[in-house]
């Protein structure tokens, strides 16, 4: 009845060889930073929770918490911030089952490697820091942005543009309107 999830050091990655039906405690400790997409990392993460078995469910549970760096969505530069966050993964256990809907894996399903009996967390930890993104990603509330004619960055250095300047596409419009434009 004793089974312990045996976890290589810095690894997300779990050998469920002898799974019992039961909770087992489940501590991971992040290695390197985890790759999450295309600009986004999770570093110095650790995930506090459990595994638990029982009639053909299984799901992992818990909370990850770490130092998640993404580029802000204004300015473009990289920053970092702490998270935590409460998850829940459905593990399938069957590699061939795809009764998994679009919902349940984009919130983090995760299966076993087909060769084998081992399950990689990162799956659902890449999830968890996904969902958790706020809507609007900014280094900082007041994040002043990049100018939209030169680029510079305003949090950093001043240029003499105009930004009134508008996309000489939208010029057609402007004719047809009668107001004129707010500036
Ligand atoms: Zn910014
Ligand atoms: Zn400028």
């Amino acid at each position: 009845m004793t089974w312990n999830p045996s976890l290589v050091p810095g690894s997300t990655v779990i050998d469920l060889n002898g799974l019992t039906e039961g909770t087992h405690p489940l501590v991971v400790e992040g290695g390197a930073p985890l790759h999450v997409d295309t600009d986004v990392s999770l570093g110095d993460f650790r995930f506090d929770g459990a595994l638990s078995y029982a009639f053909d469910d299984c799901r992992v549970r818990g909370s990850l918490s770490g130092n998640v760096v993404s580029a802000c969505d204004r300015c473009l530069v990289p920053f970092d911030r702490d998270v935590s966050i409460e998850l829940e993964a459905k593990v399938f256990l069957d590699p061939a089952d795809e009764s998994a809907g679009v919902e349940e894996i984009a919130e983090g399903v995760i299966r076993l490697d087909p060769e084998g009996s081992t399950l990689d967390l990162a799956v659902a930890f890449r999830a968890a820091v996904i969902l958790d993104e706020p809507i609007k990603n900014l280094c900082r509330d007041e994040c002043r942005g990049l100018c939209p004619v030169c680029g510079v960055n305003r949090n950093e250095s001043k240029c003499d543009c105009d930004s009134s300047r508008r996309d000489p596409r939208w010029d057609a419009l402007k004719d047809l309107s009668t107001e004129s434009p707010k500036e």
